[in-house]
């Protein structure tokens, strides 16, 4: 096991005996999940891995590793400083900036870590070629289509005239055409196949003035699961490869394992008498004599406080109730039902134990989130645990 504080640093601890929480991370089940969606993508599709946010809160120096020795050729990322810190981690492969950049100090930095950014409109393209003026060669940039999803982009209708501006940009040199699903995860696939048949078009039409882009991608996770002829040259996949379902009805595409658990230890367990409040606000009051855990994890490590007394964690393969407010770095559990119970325990918040799982879809759909959210939201307090 390999502990690391933060994405540079990784520290060699063969155990988490004096961690209080920490996040594991399931090397060998990223590996498979990389595996399995390899397999069902169409023959000339190359899988692009998602790794942004530090690779959905997993540690992007270790995912990305991995990832690649599964086969994944690409990286996507959202910000600059994102994949400078690839590049910096040893990272070679290609690496697509899904974020607009728009500074010239930006567009120098990614000039020198050969990054591939997006550009989503001719002003951005022009002062991209305006600053890489001087340079000998030129970079590799890839224009975004808004086809429906009315974030980044040049509408689909306008994609030839935005084609040849960038063509005869100095500078610059076309890798791909893109765009981005508004709703693949939709059990109604209408309004995603009305995109991809504008995304068509604007290809259609780029040919007929004989423009040819080098790669054409359109699919995340959900449209990856869901649909071959939504492919491609690449798929740009972030949360199948870290084992949760973009929807309940994807399920059966793959078989996805769960990269990420949450665990923390028990600090402290005592018996209160009836009729005591828990914790802040004294939401909870026990009218029996009750056994409660104190546990070392909280809100400022990413257990969302909106889950207060609506979560259970799991202690030796059972469920176990969470009591009174969640605290900023602590959280309290009923145990009566465990009365051997001592600290040094360990609770697992999310993941396995024996029969038993609790996901981040549990969590995301108990507070009206989503399970991307809820990946991303482990703090850099919680060391990450490569197993
Ligand atoms: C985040 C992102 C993805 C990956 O989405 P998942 O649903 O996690 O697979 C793909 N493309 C773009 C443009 C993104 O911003």
């Amino acid at each position: 096991m390999v502990l690391s504080y933060s994405n540079q640093q990784f520290l060699n601890v063969a155990q988490t005996e004096y961690q209080r929480a920490w996040v594991e991370i399931d090397l060998q089940a990223l590996r498979e999940n990389v595996r399995q969606l390899r397999q069902i993508l169409a023959p000339q599709t190359q899988l692009m891995a998602v790794v942004k946010a530090d690779a959905y809160g997993h540690g992007v120096t270790q995912v990305a590793k991995t990832v690649l020795e599964a086969g994944a050729c690409w990286f996507a990322v959202a910000t600059s400083q994102e994949g400078v810190e690839l590049r910096n981690a040893g990272i070679d492969a290609p690496i697509l900036v899904l974020g607009a950049i728009n500074s010239p100090s930006e567009i120098a930095v990614v000039a020198k870590y050969e990054l591939q950014p997006t550009l989503c409109t001719p002003q951005q393209a022009l002062i991209f070629s305006e600053t890489l003026g001087k340079r000998g060669h030129s970079l590799a940039v890839h224009l975004n289509l808004d086809t429906g999803m009315s974030r980044l982009g040049t509408p689909w209708t306008e994609a030839v005239a935005f084609v040849q501006f960038v063509q005869q940009l100095p500078g610059l040199e076309l890798a791909s055409v893109y765009s981005h699903f508004a709703t693949a995860d939709d059990v109604d696939g209408g309004f995603m196949y009305l995109q991809q048949r504008r995304f068509q078009d604007a290809v259609a039409q780029l040919k007929d003035h004989g423009l040819y882009p080098p790669m054409l991608h359109i699919a995340n996770s959900a449209a990856t699961l869901r649909d071959r002829s939504l492919h491609y040259h690449l798929v740009r996949v972030g949360l199948a490869i870290y084992g949760l379902y973009p929807s309940p009805q994807l399920q059966p595409a793959v078989r996805l394992k769960p990269v990420m658990q949450v665990k923390a230890r028990v600090t402290q367990v005592k018996t209160i008498p009836p009729h005591t409040g828990v914790s802040y606000g004294h939401l909870y009051q026990c009218d029996r004599a009750t056994r409660i855990a104190v546990v070392g994890i909280g809100y400022a490590d990413g257990v969302p406080r909106l889950l207060t007394q609506k979560m259970q964690v799991l202690i030796r393969g059972q469920k176990v109730p969470q009591i009174g407010a969640i605290t900023m770095d602590q959280l309290m559990l009923d145990v009566s039902n465990i009365p051997d119970l001592q600290p040094g325990e360990i609770v697992t918040l999310l993941g396995q134990d024996g029969e038993q799982q609790i996901t981040a879809d549990d969590w995301a759909n108990t507070i009206g989130s989503i399970s991307w959210e809820i990946l991303c939201g482990f703090k850099k307090r919680l060391p990450r645990v490569y197993c």
